[in-house]
């Protein structure tokens, strides 16, 4: 609940149940209308006397630092906004670009951050056709802050909602989890800990456009796990689609290096952001094909079933543990990184 007379604080950032309850009764409850209360990662918008539908989407990116190992914030500000694209289907087409920056910032750092959002962009065949520039005094903001919004269309006869998940069907994760989370981290060098964990930061739209032309009508769901990790996105998916998950601690893909480096520092890989995977939910039937498909693209190679879609519990997800007992993997809660995206 949102407590009148409260104020914003960093767990309302943090992509778990505070931050769906900012979403929801500040923005959501003034905003609503028939499209934004689906909760999805795009809007689908319908386009009356045309067939096609648009998908459109935004997103802020403040992580720190902006150089983190394996990426940037300009990467990773067009990878976010193509993936949400992604995940409901639709193919990206353009994109707008606005930066905050502060008074001070490095021009050649600012450079290198629009050179890898130019080079990341056309390397997912969008193209950048709008932006906006504001700079703001010394402590106004922290370094650079980047919004993306992003068009694509969504191809007749998709159709693709965390609300589409049924018993049976299969859960899969395109790769290992944590890896960008881990990697931001140990780039603030808060810890003294040094591990070769690169962020996964990755646009995900020419996999999932394969994996649709191969088995689009048996892919039912599907989204990436960004802020708040594989948990959260779970959480969100059987709360959309009123089913439960299973979940199998064994078959859930984590580098070692994630696992020792969230091991020593009390956190959970389950609940580290990705910026590079799909969660998808498909047929029970085409799950192989699915799995066969992400293996064989670019950044799908270490994909993985890790589940699948129950009746029951309702609204919650069972993680069979490496030992043998079953817990609820929660919503993430409290306590999670700031800034990390
Ligand atoms: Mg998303």
């Amino acid at each position: 609940m949102i407590a009148p007379g409260g104020r914003v604080n960093l767990e309302h950032g943090g992509g778990g149940m505070q931050a769906g309850e900012l979403v929801k009764e500040v923005f959501i409850r003034r905003f609503s209308n028939s499209i934004i209360n689906r909760l999805e990662d795009s809007a689908v918008i319908d386009l009356k006397d045309d067939t096609r539908r648009i998908a459109f989407t935004t997103d802020s990116f403040v992580v720190n630092p902006p150089f983190f190992k394996g990426g940037d914030i300009g990467k990773l500000s067009v990878c976010g906004t193509v993936n949400d694209l992604a995940a409901i289907g639709a193919q990206p087409r353009c994109l707008t670009f606005a930066a905050i920056i502060e008074e001070g910032y490095p021009i050649d750092d600012l450079e290198k951050i629009v050179q890898s959002a130019a080079d990341t962009a056309s390397l997912c065949g969008v193209e950048i056709v709008a932006g906006d520039t504001k700079v703001v005094q010394k402590g106004a903001a922290d370094k650079i802050f980047i919004n993306t919004s992003g068009i694509g269309i969504v191809p007749d006869g998709i159709s693709i909602s965390c609300s589409g998940a049924v018993p049976g069907d299969k859960v899969i994760v395109s790769g290992p989890v944590g890896d960008h989370g881990c990697a931001v981290m140990l780039s603030r060098q808060d810890f003294g800990l040094k591990a070769e964990i690169n962020s996964d930061c990755a646009p995900l739209n020419a996999m999932v456009s394969t994996l649709l032309k191969v088995c689009g009508h048996d892919i039912h769901a599907m989204r990436d796990p960004t802020r708040g990790g594989l948990a959260a996105v779970l959480n969100e998916m059987v709360q959309q689609s009123r089913t439960g998950i299973l979940v199998h601690e064994d078959l859930i893909p984590v580098r070692k290096e994630v696992k020792a480096v969230c091991d020593i520092l009390g956190l959970e890989p389950l609940y580290m952001a990705c910026e590079g995977r799909m969660v998808i939910v498909a047929s029970s039937q085409a799950s192989q094909l699915v799995l066969d498909t992400l293996k064989k693209s670019e950044y799908g190679a270490d994909a993985a079933i890790i589940g699948e879609i129950t009746q029951k519990p309702q609204a919650r997800v069972l993680l069979k543990t490496l030992v043998g007992g079953v817990r609820i993997l929660d919503m993430p809660s409290a306590g999670l990184l700031p800034r990390i995206c």
